[in-house]
């Protein structure tokens, strides 16, 4: 099984390559058609599964096919700690570093000063990776905007409501516009972690790895 039956452009294979992919791991080749098709995505997936890639590879190729225009808050990945956020950020980034357009990736968490990210963010970003309550911070400073995100992730949905995060979650939701992808992925689905799946998610492509 190989990256280039998955429906990925040609700059995404080689950025693959480059990177040194040799097959796609099973939660990727079940995403990745999925999230390109544009349909909300349910994920029962495990940190190591390749999670990451299986929703940012995706999201690149509708950034890449996006044309023109300011630039706008393209996709907001969502996620519980400050460790998984920079290593999100980290991998991302390492995709569009090998893609022949430059975009935008930006890290933001709490328990740190907010001015850098505040800082940062000037000029928008195309992509975004925060926890839940630095994001409402930054967006009570008008220093980001998120009311044209085309694509939500929410990474280690589980983790993120056990972690306390559910009101911040559901203040992010009604900011956010009413036609975008949804992207869930979660460890395990006890009944609060399924609930807010079913609110989030409109006919989801369900895929467990
Ligand atoms: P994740 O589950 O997204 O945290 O990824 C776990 C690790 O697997 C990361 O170090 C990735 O770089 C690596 N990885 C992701 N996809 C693949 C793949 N198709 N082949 C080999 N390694 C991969």
């Amino acid at each position: 099984m190989s990256f280039s039956t998955l429906g990925l452009a040609p700059s995404l294979l080689n950025a693959i390559t480059e990177i040194g992919y040799q097959e796609p791991t099973a939660i990727q080749r079940a995403a990745i058609p999925a999230i390109l098709r544009g349909g909300d995505v349910l994920g029962a997936a495990q940190t190591g599964s390749g999670k990451t890639a299986a929703f940012a590879l995706p999201m690149l190729q509708t950034l890449l096919a996006k044309r023109g225009g300011p630039r706008r808050l393209h996709g907001l990945i969502l996620v519980p700690t400050r460790e998984l956020a920079a290593q999100v950020g980290e991998s991302v980034r390492q995709l569009v570093s090998m893609l022949p357009t430059t975009y935008k990736v930006q890290v933001v968490f709490g328990g740190v000063s907010i001015n850098p990210q505040m800082l940062a963010l000037r000029g928008g970003t195309d992509i975004l990776v925060a926890t839940p309550g630095r994001l409402l911070d930054l967006i009570d400073h008008n220093a980001v905007r998120i009311e044209q995100t085309a694509m939500l992730v929410l990474d280690e949905a589980d983790r993120l409501l056990d972690l306390g995060f559910s009101e911040e979650l559901h203040r992010i939701l009604a900011l956010l516009p009413a036609q975008r992808q949804n992207l869930f992925f979660s460890a395990t689905f006890p009944p609060a972690v399924q609930k807010l799946a079913d609110r989030l998610l409109r006919e989801p492509t369900r895929i467990e790895v």
